[in-house]
């Protein structure tokens, strides 16, 4: 019988995993047969049911208590992830914070906060993993961006601003790698429901979506699916959209 799983055998690592789309992800990329590692904040309760989770799809998984903001420890859970699984074939940058606040009142560490976890943690976490890939000549990596990146939202003017930065990286990083069969692109999600966006003016934000709703967690891993496809050889160093319409 033809195993219709089609990463068996690879290795993805899935950053901020614990909750939301993060875990919409690692938990998809298990059920296609990959072995996970992933790492998180602060939450061990969830990051311990997620490891009960992935083990049910029969794949390996390793879990980490580790800040995408640290450079070492970050380089610390590469060496562990490539000591216990062998290998690593994907990445995703999915860790990520708001601190929405105008400009006029924005502290710098509400600035300083956003762009370390949302665009240096981008940084730290490729920047680990960069050379393995290079090696092996083989590699895909998708970064989560947001449509706030694209076209700039009122009050996240530090959010906007990491987000957009993480799509220029993956253009760069893109036109970079792609001689070593290395695929870059980013995903810019609209609102999606998690706890990002729970706190937010529900009824407000529907009447500006076309398609009338908030988008799940699994609609934004099956595009990250797609991604990892042979279907998708031919993509990269691209942004697509998953947003009911908000951006047209
Ligand atoms: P979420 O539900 O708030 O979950 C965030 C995840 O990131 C948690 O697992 C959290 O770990 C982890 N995390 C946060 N800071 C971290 C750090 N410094 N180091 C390691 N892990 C960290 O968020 P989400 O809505 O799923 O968002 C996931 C990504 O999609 C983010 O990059 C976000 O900007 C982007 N996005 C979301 C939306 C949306 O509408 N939800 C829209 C566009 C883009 P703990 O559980 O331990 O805190």
């Amino acid at each position: 019988m033809v195993n219709s799983k089609h990463l068996t055998g690879r290795t993805a690592i899935v950053t901020g995993a614990t909750r939301g789309i993060g875990r919409a992800i690692a938990l998809k990329l298990a059920q296609e047969g990959s072995n996970i590692a992933f790492n998180y904040l602060s939450n061990k309760k969830l990051a311990d049911s997620l490891v009960d989770e992935i083990k049910n799809y029969g794949v390996k998984v390793l879990a980490f208590k580790v800040d995408v903001r640290d450079f070492d420890k970050v380089q610390k859970m590469k060496d562990k992830i490539l000591d216990k699984l062998g290998a690593l074939d994907i990445l995703i940058n999915n860790a990520g914070i708001t601190k929405d606040v105008p400009l006029a009142m924005m502290s710098p560490d509400n600035w300083d906060s956003v762009i370390d976890s949302n665009l240096k943690g981008t940084f730290n976490v490729t920047r680990s993993f960069i050379f393995t890939f290079i090696k092996q000549k083989f590699g895909n990596i998708i970064n989560i961006s947001s449509l706030s990146g694209i076209m700039g939202i009122a009050g996240q003017a530090n959010y906007s601003a990491s987000k957009g930065g993480i799509i220029s990286f993956t253009k760069s990083l893109a036109k970079e790698v792609a001689s070593y069969n290395i695929r870059v692109n980013a995903i810019a999600p609209g609102f999606i429901e998690t706890d990002m966006v729970s706190n937010l003016d529900q009824k407000k934000i529907l009447d500006l979506i076309p398609l009338n709703r908030l988008g799940k967690p699994e609609e934004v891993a099956e595009v990250v699916n797609f991604l990892l496809k042979k279907d998708s050889a031919y993509i990269t160093g691209q942004v697509i959209r998953i947003d009911g319409g908000l951006g047209m």
